[in-house]
Parts: C-alpha cells; sequence; structure tokens
C-alpha cells in the first residue's frame, strides 16, 4: 500500500518533469525556428558578404591565404567557380549536399540562406548540422573572375566547450531531479504509511499505537497530531467501557441476586407473615433500582441523539425544588440529615421534566455521599439575566483530579465505589449534558466551612 503510493507519487512527479521536458523543448524549438534561426542567418549573411567585399576590394592579398585564414579563425568555407573548380577550407562538412542549382544561384549573383532554409523536421540541432546545405553562400569576383563562397561557422571548434557544458547541465539536472524526487517523495510518503500502520494497529484493538511522528509543522504534523488525540480519546473510552461494563454488571448482579434471594423465601412456608412483608419491600426497591438504571441509560442516549427533546415552558422552578423536597422528605429524616434551604419564587422558561432530573440527581447525590448527620443546603438565587441553584452539602468531598471527571460517563469516583455507595456513574453526566443543552453551566467545588461538596448551576433567564 505504501509502496504504491510511493511509487504512484515519484512516477507522477518524473512523469510531469519529463513532460515539462518536452513542452520546453517544442517551445523553444519554436523560439529557435521562428526568430532565432533568422537571425543567425543574417549575422551569417552579413558576415559572408563582408568576406566577398574584403576579396573583391584587395585583389592583391591572395583569396586562398585569405580563405585559409578565415578558416583558421573558426570557419568552413567551400568556393567553387564556373567551372566547377572547387576547393574546401577548415574542416570538412559532413555532406556536400548542394545542388548544382543552388550553385548557378549563387554565381548568378544571388544570396543563398541555407541556414535559414534549412528543414524544420530537425528541430534546434538543424544549428549544429555541419552540411553544406545549411551554409550561406554569396557570389564573389576575383581577378575578373566569378565564383560562389559558402560559409558556415565551425561550431565544433568554436562551441565545443558550451556544448559540453550544456550536455552536463542537462544531464546533471535529469539525473539530479530524479534523485531529489525519490528522495523526498520517501520524506513525503512515509508519515502517511506510518499513520495507515497505526490505523491498522488501532483497527486490531492495539490501542498503544503511538509512534507518530508529530513534530512537523505541516499539514501531515497536524493529521498526525489528530490521530494521536483520537487514539487517545479511544483509548479513555474503551477504559470507560470496560469500567462501565464492569460496574453495570455488578450493579445489575446485586439487585438481582437480591431479588431471587428474597423470593426464595417468599415461597418458603416456614417464612413469617411479617418477615414477608418486609421481603417484599426490599424486592420492590431492587426493582425500582434496576427500573432506575435502565431509565438513566435510555435518557442519556436520547438525549444524545436528539437536540430538540428540550420542551420548554414557563413554570415555577422554586415549586418544583419544593415538590422535590417533600418527595425526598421520608429519606432526609430517615439519614437524619439536616435540611435547610431559601426557594424565592421564580418562574423560569425551561424543560420542567429535565430540570427535575438534575434536581433529583444533585440531591440524591448530596444525600447518598453524605455522613450521618450531615447537612444540606438549597439556594436559589437570580439577577436579571441568570438563576443560580447552588446544592452544597457536608458528604465527602471531592478531589480536584475527581472533579474535573465527574461529569464524565460512567465515572465514579474511587471514594464512592469503595464505600459501596449504589450508582451508575451516568447521573452527573445526564445534569451535565441537560444544563448544556438549556445553555446553562454547572460548576463543582469543595465546601470550605465543612468537608463536602457545593454544586452549582447557572441557567440564563429569557430576557
Ligand atoms: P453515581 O451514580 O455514581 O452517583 P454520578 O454521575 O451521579 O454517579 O456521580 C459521579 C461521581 O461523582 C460519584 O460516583 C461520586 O464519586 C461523585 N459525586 C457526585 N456527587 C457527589 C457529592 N455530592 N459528594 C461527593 N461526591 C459526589
Amino acid at each position: 500500500m505504501m509502496r504504491s503510493l510511493y511509487v504512484k507519487f515519484a512516477a507522477v512527479t518524473i512523469g510531469i518533469m519529463l513532460l515539462s521536458g518536452v513542452i520546453a523543448f517544442l517551445v523553444s524549438n519554436t523560439y529557435y525556428q521562428y526568430s532565432l534561426k533568422p537571425q543567425n542567418d543574417e549575422k551569417n549573411t552579413e558576415i559572408a558578404l563582408e568576406m566577398a567585399a574584403f576579396i573583391e576590394n584587395n585583389p592583391e592579398v591572395s583569396i586562398n591565404d585569405y580563405l585559409s585564414n578565415m578558416a583558421d579563425v573558426g570557419y568552413q568555407l567551400y568556393l567553387v567557380d564556373n567551372n566547377g573548380q572547387e576547393q574546401f577550407f577548415g574542416a570538412d562538412f559532413r555532406e556536400n549536399n548542394l545542388t548544382d542549382s543552388d550553385i548557378q544561384e549563387v554565381l548568378d549573383g544571388e544570396v543563398f540562406h541555407g541556414m535559414a532554409d534549412f528543414p524544420r523536421q530537425t528541430f534546434v540541432t538543424g544549428f549544429f548540422a555541419n552540411e553544406l546545405k545549411n551554409a550561406i553562400g554569396v557570389p564573389v569576383t576575383y581577378q575578373d573572375t566569378s565564383y560562389a563562397l559558402f560559409i558556415r561557422p565551425d561550431i565544433k571548434l568554436l562551441f565545443n566547450e558550451i556544448h559540453l557544458l550544456l550536455g552536463v547541465l542537462f544531464v546533471l539536472t535529469i539525473v539530479l531531479s530524479i534523485l531529489f524526487v525519490l528522495f523526498s517523495t520517501n520524506y513525503l510518503v512515509k508519515p502517511i504509511s506510518r499513520l495507515s500502520q497505526a490505523t491498522k494497529q488501532l483497527a486490531k484493538g492495539d490501542f498503544q499505537a503511538n509512534m507518530l511522528n508529530t513534530k512537523r509543522k505541516d499539514e501531515l504534523g497536524e493529521l498526525s497530531t489528530s490521530f494521536t488525540q483520537m487514539a487517545q480519546q479511544i483509548v479513555e473510552n474503551d477504559q470507560m467501557r470496560k469500567e462501565f461494563i464492569s460496574n453495570i454488571s455488578h450493579d445489575i448482579q446485586s439487585p438481582l441476586s437480591n431479588i431471587k434471594g428474597y423470593t426464595n423465601l417468599l415461597g418458603d412456608k416456614e417464612t413469617l407473615e411479617e418477615d414477608k412483608q418486609q421481603y417484599k419491600t426490599i424486592i420492590n426497591e431492587e426493582i425500582s433500582r434496576l427500573s432506575t438504571m435502565t431509565d438513566q441509560l435510555l435518557l442519556l442516549t436520547s438525549l444524545d441523539q436528539n437536540q430538540h427533546i428540550v420542551k420548554r415552558k414557563h413554570f415555577s422552578i422554586s415549586n418544583q425544588l419544593q415538590n422535590l423536597l417533600k418527595s425526598y422528605q421520608w429519606l432526609i429524616q430517615e439519614k437524619e440529615i439536616m435540611l435547610s434551604y431559601t426557594l424565592p419564587d421564580l418562574e423560569i422558561y425551561a424543560d420542567p421534566s429535565l430540570l427535575n432530573t438534575v434536581w433529583d440527581n444533585l440531591l440524591s447525590n448530596a444525600l447518598k455521599y453524605n455522613q450521618e448527620g450531615g447537612s444540606i443546603d438549597i439556594q436559589l438565587t437570580y439577577t436579571d439575566e441568570y438563576c443560580f441553584i447552588t446544592f452544597t452539602d457536608t458528604g465527602i468531598g471531592i478531589s480536584d483530579e475527581e472533579a474535573e471527571r465527574i461529569f464524565d460517563r460512567f465515572y465514579r469516583a474511587d471514594a464512592s465505589r469503595t464505600r459501596s455507595v449504589k450508582g451508575t456513574g451516568l447521573g452527573l453526566s445526564i445534569v451535565a449534558t441537560i444544563v448544556e443543552l438549556h445553555e446553562g453551566t454547572i460548576t463543582v467545588r469543595s465546601n470550605q466551612e465543612a468537608d463536602g461538596t457545593i454544586f452549582t448551576v447557572t441557567l440564563p433567564l429569557e430576557r
């Protein structure tokens, strides 16, 4: 998988390089054909005409000496007269492919533009073609004889080094860029393949996949960081899920075995009638515990799935809290808890049933995690914009680290578990979700005066 990405990327890049090379060649070739080639022809025509002028103006200089000299300076020359008498100076032409009519034209006084007319198919390489056809021909009269003089610069002599230099540059560019592409592709693809390997490990259930290099500052670095975060989140969730399953299994198991035990006792003929009544009460309690738990789970799931579950109404929050306290009266008395509260009349616009769940959870926690003879205080205060509901207890308290996690699903502080207080760890996450759906906040802090905890719910009031 990684290899194929690597090969594809490298192949595409090299392909792009080659394609650009071909396009660049075609473009520069067009430039050569339409601009440089005529210029080159013109330049050489001027030189040839000057040579002819020199020969004609200096009849005392031997034409052979002069042309040999020009050959030494860097020209290939071909001289032919009316009678077909011909002479070459300088390096040989690879092909002597002038036609008789080409020669006749020049002898008749015209200039032969072999360079400009050199065939297009040869591309830029036409510049280097060492052929007599690729030369400039001019008429010359020397000692009353008409000659045709063909010249062309000796490319090999004049430009050999540049020629080599360009070749080396070209080859080096290609070789080096291919090497760099192969190298840089590896640099780009490696983190992706590491990521894919880590994903596979994660899929297999190995959550320790933590070998990602997150030092990179680019998109891949960002991806790796998100991936690592995601993996950590998954590890956390997995841990929570395991904890939850073991908690919930225990919480389901214990009421079930109680129910089973007491049902057996009920069937026993020797059980006294008054004991039977007590056993029935216990069985009923256990059943409602189970049903609370399933209710909580269902509520949490529906809160998760449906944001529009909130059905707002105008109602008196103070009445709601007072009714709740009444329904808890017997438990509060049984546990000998001192209850105090301040509940000024206040109407709010919210979902009464969901908010009742919030107060119910906070109050039942304040009772559950309280000490014998402890106290609970409930305060309702408000401003123009917000109302604040505070539950203060003198219970076992919550450490700072625990406070950060108690709103997490399934989380239960160690103290609650070791004390074998019944619970699922779902209550406060339900509370937090409901408060959030009402655009409110919930905070927890330690009770400074006595040991214990203070929960404060803040809800926005309708303007
Ligand atoms: P549970 O079903 O365990 O009560 P909650 O979500 O209601 O689940 O609470 C999560 C944890 O927060 C509890 O297990 C307990 O450790 C801690 N907690 C909640 N309320 C209080 C409180 N009033 N005092 C001390 N600890 C509390």
